[in-house]
């Protein structure tokens, strides 16, 4: 099992300590693509994953979801959540066993997700969630610091639902003067790379746990496409997610880090629990 960087009181001693640090931007990856941002005091969780359900739903079947990377943090321990999102309908992004204690644990934390998508979204969310916002391809909504602009994903096509809103999204997160891309689970499409690279992305946040671009069973991009991604946006720095998580869905970030060096992309690989800070620019 894979330790986190910090987790536990660690962790949460580390997200106290970035409280000091204001007018920066702080990110912490959580595994998988679950990704927590501090900013001006308030704080969003984007994806977050922080349960074993997928690993206890498919124990004794023909696809365990050996956990790979040990658990950052109990969901019911951030009670100081503003907002939380998920790209799409797929547990280890929309996850019952972490919406529900973190509902619980914060009572005005506000919900987004792809409007296709709400009926699931908020039977997983569970009775505590009052507050949601369903968004559709360029929507956007603003609450508490941070305005999340939708952009869809294709994983592994972009889908759409009988109203032809779409079933997997990406966010375009602003928050001050940082604008992040959290990709969600996504292959290259025509047009992405035409719409992202007008937008000054600072971070961006993708998937490298795509195989070869003829297979594509994981309907991720891989470790070169996501440099290479980087690099056309224009994006100031790219951090891998969606890796060490489950066993049979994984892939180094070897292949990533080495094209990032090749086409001169700035990157961090963070461990999970690890923090990024970013100076304003
Ligand atoms: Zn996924």
């Amino acid at each position: 099992m894979i330790e986190p960087f910090l987790s536990d009181d660690a962790f949460l001693a580390d997200i106290q300590r970035a409280l000091d640090d204001a007018g920066k931007l702080h990110v912490w990856w959580l595994g998988q693509s679950g990704v927590l941002l501090q900013w001006n005091g308030k704080h969003a969780l984007l994806d977050p994953y922080l349960s074993d359900s997928l690993t206890q739903k498919y124990t004794a079947t023909d696809k365990p979801h050996v956990r790979m990377t040990r658990r950052v943090i109990a969901p019911e321990r951030l009670d100081f959540i503003d907002v939380v999102s998920a790209s799409h309908i797929h547990t280890d992004h929309l996850d019952p066993e972490t919406l529900q204690p973190l509902f619980a644990a914060n009572r005005n934390l506000h919900f987004i997700f792809p409007a296709a998508i709400q009926t699931e979204a908020l039977a997983r969310a569970g009775a505590s969630c009052r507050s949601f916002f369903g968004l559709d391809d360029t929507q956007a909504i603003a609450t508490n610091g941070f305005t999340f602009r939708a952009i869809p994903a294709a994983h592994n096509a972009i889908e759409r639902d009988e109203k032809g809103r779409c079933q997997f999204l990406g966010y375009i997160v602003d928050c001050g003067p940082y604008r992040i891309y959290h990709s969600g689970d996504t292959l290259l499409y025509d047009g992405l790379a035409e719409r992202l690279k007008h937008l000054n992305i600072y971070l961006a946040l993708l998937p490298i746990n795509g195989d070869r671009p003829e297979r594509h069973v994981a309907g991720n991009l891989n470790g070169v496409e996501a440099a290479q991604l980087a690099k056309a946006i224009g994006a100031k720095i790219v951090v891998p997610c969606h890796y060490d998580m489950f066993e049979f869905n994984t892939a180094s970030p070897n292949e990533f880090v080495a094209e990032c060096e090749h086409v001169g992309q700035s990157f961090r690989v963070l461990r999970a629990g690890e923090r990024l800070t970013l100076e304003s620019l």
